[in-house]
């Protein structure tokens, strides 16, 4: 390991040198299935032909020119991002934590403008992840990664996820908006049921709160919709993305409806590389294969097929995994064994998959998995799962 880099991370000892498709090869040439996908990050897999020629045509022409003129790529991603979701506005940054900070200032300004200063609270639920700066870490609350990182930003109050009557009950003549992940990701692959996210919808407009989500994670088709909140049949008043949206390329953006965002005016808010040529290049590129013909219905059909086979093997190793739970292609199987051993396990065997609270292994190959890939990951689950139980 190397002394220079802050050691902020477990990392482990693998290290890769190429990928392809839905494959990574470490520097001794051994292949492995990604079903970590760069941590929903690799939405096309590694190297992908098409995303590979934006960037590099982008890189020939131009990469930076600063946020003082026109972008015309940035344009042509906001506005088919918007033909595309409930958002008539889109504001582009270049992470995760930025897009969240961005979807908190949207709230509070909102209220601010609609003459309300004094709702500047917003619910979130535990269990969530939005982050590492100070605020998305506050707006979580998870104590573990705010220790020693006091005082925490003000402004949040969480509730327990999936539950609308404690919810409703936190809501006061403070709160500005309630912002939620529709598939906690972090926190263990936890669905929101679409019962909650209509019912956060009704308690929004009942009390003239905005409600945000957090589609970081399980959006960008991860789970066969473009955003997983479409699965509810409502929408939200402004939503943020990033993850899968430069397929590997570090890009995030908040959206909102056209009410919603008015607040937003000139000054309000900036970001020295967001809508950078070369993202928003790769960003259109991604959007040219997720938003074509066919594309998300096939991730449905994959998905469908992956979950009833993860079914059938937790009912087979019931001593390795308690429960299979997720939306889409953001899958994750609760453990009865330490998750961590059973990642290490299946790395060794040729399957990546990253480790998520609560004990569960997070599943989230690149969309474009075919079938055959699914069956090779459930071999290797099957080997491993096996094996631990002759062990235990
Ligand atoms: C990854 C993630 C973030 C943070 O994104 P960064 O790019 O790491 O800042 C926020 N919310 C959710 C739901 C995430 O999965």
């Amino acid at each position: 390991m190397n002394d220079a880099l802050m050691p902020t991370y477990a990392r482990s000892p693998y290290a890769f040198e190429r990928g392809e498709g839905a494959y990574l090869y470490d520097t001794d040439g051994r292949r492995y299935l990604d079903f970590a996908a760069g941590i929903a990050v690799n939405a096309l897999g590694h190297s992908h032909p098409h995303l590979v020629q934006a960037l590099t045509a982008q890189a020939q022409k131009l990469w930076h020119v600063s946020n003082l003129y026109r972008a015309p790529e940035a344009e042509r991603l906001a506005t088919r991002l918007t033909e595309h979701s409930f958002a008539d506005r889109v504001f582009f940054c270049n992470s995760g934590a930025e897009a969240v900070e961005g979807l908190i200032k949207l709230a509070r300004r909102y209220q601010h403008d609609a003459g309300h200063p004094e709702r500047n609270r917003i619910i979130t639920c535990q269990g969530a992840f939005h982050g590492r700066t100070l605020t998305t870490l506050s707006a979580a609350g998870n104590p573990k990664y705010l220790a020693g990182f006091g005082p925490a930003t003000e402004g949040f109050d969480q509730v327990a996820f999936n539950n609308l009557n404690e919810l409703r009950a936190a809501v006061s003549g403070q709160t500005a908006a309630i912002l939620v992940e529709p598939v906690q990701g972090e926190g263990g692959v936890r669905p929101a049921s679409l019962d909650f996210l209509r019912g956060l919808r009704a308690v929004c407009d009942e009390f003239g709160l905005l409600l945000l989500f957090d589609e970081i994670q399980c959006g960008v088709g991860r789970t066969g919709k473009f955003f997983a909140h479409e699965w509810a049949g409502i929408t939200p008043d402004a939503a943020a993305i990033a993850k899968g949206l430069g397929g590997g390329f570090p890009v995030g953006a908040f959206m909102a409806t056209e009410k919603a965002a008015a607040p937003m005016s000139a000054g309000s808010h900036g970001s020295t590389f967001g809508g950078n040529p070369l993202a928003m290049a790769v960003g259109n590129a991604v959007l040219d294969v997720i938003l074509a013909d066919g594309f998300l219905s096939g991730v449905d059909r994959r998905a469908r097929i992956f979950w009833d086979r993860l079914q059938d093997l937790a009912a087979r190793y019931p001593h390795v995994i308690a429960e299979v739970r997720g939306a889409g292609l953001l899958l994750g199987l609760r453990c009865v064994a330490p998750n961590g051993e059973l990642v290490a396990q299946l790395r060794e065997n040729g399957l990546l998959t990253a480790p998520a609270a609560d004990n569960v292994i997070r599943l989230m190959p690149p969309l474009i998995i075919e079938d055959s890939h699914i069956d090779e990951a459930i071999g290797i689950l099957e080997r491993v799962c096996g094996a631990w139980v002759k062990a235990a």
